[in-house]
């Protein structure tokens, strides 16, 4: 510490330093063993997830939308990852539109099967596109995240479940029917919604956090602020609504995450492979896992 310093400045000083600490140990978790610390991941973690999820398109007509082959194969693909990583996955299927629709549930194995955390992003592109940003973006981001979970051989305090979504693009169709099914305890267990919707837009440079408004959870939304404040990224605050989140707030389940927002080719044929920063999707997906590691290390809200 600078000698320098004005005593007032001093004592402003000390008790920063104090209300540090007491935020410090207010983070720790129930048990009073130490969080781990979360991992860090890089483009060669991430990227190979959207490159499988374009091949899956360009194989299948172009696009992975709701009710085709594209959509079932990306399923296929993203369910084979967990299953290989030791989750527990389950294919719950809907109906939309005379088509079958399917959300991939994976269970990491432990925890608090009364303080549930879940995170979420949709795994269908519309049907003029490849929908790689939106959304095998925010699809590879909530996979990579865990991969990385199972890596760890993490024993989180709450349970961790992960979803991919069907049917978001015709008007969130497979969110709304897993809420819908929750029996009453089923809905009060989950603790929080956290949900991925475009995470790799290259032309915006910006990540709009869900932290204000209706069943939005604030703190968790400035768990995600501070966490690119403190890498030198500006947050905006975006309400809930918009993408699967919505179908949790309905059902009164608290909700974040985040978005790097509308790309140039959102629902076009050109929002492929180098529709997505690989440096913004990997940096969201670094958030993800940063913020996951602290919110999976306790119970209490
Ligand atoms: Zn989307």
């Amino acid at each position: 510490m600078k000698s320098s310093l004005r005593p007032s400045l001093l004592a402003a000083r000390l008790l920063g330093v104090a209300l540090a600490l007491s935020a410090l140990a207010a983070a720790a978790p129930a048990e009073g063993v130490a969080a781990p610390a979360a991992p860090t991941v890089s483009e060669r973690d991430v990227m190979p997830h959207l490159d499988a999820l374009q091949r899956i398109a360009d194989r299948n007509g172009g696009n992975r939308a709701h009710g085709t082959r594209g959509y079932t194969e990306s399923v296929a693909y993203v369910r084979q990852a967990l299953d290989r990583a030791g989750f527990r996955t389950d294919l719950q299927r809907f109906e939309h539109d005379g088509k079958a629709g399917w959300n991939l549930i994976a269970d990491w194995p432990g925890g608090d099967p009364n303080h549930v955390l879940l995170t979420g992003a949709h795994l269908d592109s519309v049907e003029q596109g490849p929908g790689i940003n939106d959304n095998g973006s925010g699809s590879a981001t909530v996979l990579t995240t865990a991969l990385q979970v199972a890596k760890a051989r993490l024993k989180p305090a709450r349970h961790l479940r992960f979803a991919w979504w069907g049917a978001e693009e015709p008007g969130l169709f497979g969110s709304a029917d897993y809420v819908d099914r929750l029996p009453a305890e089923g809905r009060g267990a989950i603790d929080l919604y956290l949900n991925f919707d475009q995470t790799g837009s290259r032309n915006t440079q910006q990540w709009l956090v869900v932290q204000d408004g209706p069943q939005a959870d604030e703190a968790t939304g400035q768990a995600f602020a501070s966490w690119f404040a403190a890498r030198g990224h500006a947050t905006f605050d975006i309400g809930v609504g918009g993408s699967d989140n919505e179908s949790f707030g309905n059902a009164g389940i608290p909700s974040s995450g985040f978005s790097t927002g509308i790309s140039d080719c959102i629902h076009e044929a050109c929002d492929n492979l180098a529709n997505v920063d690989p440096a913004t999707e990997t940096t969201s997906t670094n958030a993800l896992i940063g913020v996951l590691w602290q919110l999976a290390a306790t119970t209490r809200p």
